[in-house]
């Protein structure tokens, strides 16, 4: 068809997607830092909460392969998004999260101790401690995607009770192919609710690697079938990643409705300690990836700018390495709690059958063993 020839069709919509990067992977300042991180004293902060979070992280892992805690999902690489949504968020807001959150959740008052109790199987690793934003959070969700439109319900909460607060509903890159991720974001914009989604893509669904997942060009994208604004950041740029959270959060708390943030970054770990990535990802895909490890940018930007140093590594390295012990000492402290208490958090009035279940299991040994 010629240039000037009338044409049966017309564009009636067209879109596009952003990405926000302050930092690059090798810590250089590439655009004007957003105020909070002209504060060098905010990135020393955010600093030392992934240098904490990956230390007890590692403390996690370590125990698992001793045989002392379960199955565990570590947050490797992905410790700026945790870091940045916990220091975003307002302590009345709700976090609805995913496992590898971890992060976020210490920030919001939550006692690593009970993330330990919690892959060791333990229910009251999931009661959070009064008078501390924690408190009115949700436990995070192994299940996948199933989070997401419970989401709704909080942020539909707070528009009836005209209370400016917004909820955080996180997930991950395979959660986002899932019918919870659309029929959540749809809602969101048709009653304009106050609720953020934050994807955390970090390139795999277990062993599914994103490119067979969704032919999407970005997972922001699925956003804008919803109506909602969608956008990337780069989810290992934690200056990036907080200033985008701060602002869809502010919007939404001022009534500008739900946003979609796709933070980009890498799962540096196996899927779980039950999973060997080895057996399905390439060794060179994974070194490429630790080039763009978030806490390695942020130490090389705050060296650049003159505000860390190598005694500051080695004081922080210390403290993180101590606190991780210390969470591991509090874990191993809490007693085993008896075997019925699987029954006591799933009904108000538990069916007869598990009642009988439960008796059962009463009349069961104590647990002998230490976690
Ligand atoms: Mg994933």
């Amino acid at each position: 068809m010629s240039e000037t020839s009338p044409s049966a069709e017309t564009t009636v919509a067209a879109f596009d997607v952003r990405m926000t990067r302050f930092v690059d992977a090798a810590g250089t300042v590439l655009a004007p830092l957003p105020a909070f991180a002209q504060d060098p004293e905010e990135l020393r902060r955010m600093y030392r909460v992934m240098v904490e979070t990956r230390a007890i992280d590692r403390k996690a892992v370590a125990l698992q392969r001793t045989g002392q805690l379960g199955t565990y999902a570590s947050c490797l690489g992905q410790e700026a998004i945790g870091t940045a949504t916990g220091i975003a968020m307002h302590a009345d807001d709700v976090l609805i999260p995913a496992y590898r959150d971890y992060a976020a959740q210490f920030l919001r008052g939550v006692p690593a101790e009970s993330t330990f109790l919690y892959w060791a199987g333990d229910e009251r690793s999931m009661h959070f401690p009064e008078g501390t934003p924690s408190r009115h959070d949700f436990p995070f969700s192994v299940p996948i995607g199933t989070h997401i439109p419970q989401a709704i319900g909080v942020a539909y909460a707070f528009r009836l009770r005209k209370q400016p607060r917004v909820a955080v509903a996180a997930c991950g890159d395979g959660a986002t192919s899932r019918g919870d991720f659309y029929e959540a974001v749809s809602s969101a914009k048709v009653w304009n609710l106050p609720v953020v989604f934050l994807i955390s893509n970090n390139q795999w669904a277990i062993s599914l690697p994103r490119a067979r997942q969704t032919g999407a060009q970005t997972l922001a994208q699925k956003a804008i079938a919803g109506g909602i604004p969608g956008e990337q950041v780069d989810g290992n740029d934690v200056i990036a990643t907080r200033h985008v959270l701060e602002r869809a959060l502010a919007a939404a708390r001022a009534g500008e409705g739900p946003r979609v943030i796709e933070a980009v970054t890498y799962r540096l770990h196996d899927h779980t300690t039950a999973d060997d990535a080895r057996r399905y990802r390439a060794e060179d895909e994974l070194e490429d990836a630790w080039t763009r490890c978030p806490i390695k940018r942020l130490r090389a930007c705050m060296a650049t700018l003159g505000c860390w140093s190598v005694a500051d590594e080695e004081e922080l390295e210390a403290q993180a390495a101590a606190r991780a012990e210390a969470v591991a000492q509090a874990y191993f402290a809490v007693q085993p709690e008896m075997p019925q208490a699987i029954f006591d958090s799933l009904y108000a009035t538990l069916p007869t059958a598990l009642g009988a279940q439960r008796a059962e299991v009463m009349t069961a040994p104590a647990p002998q063993t230490e976690h």
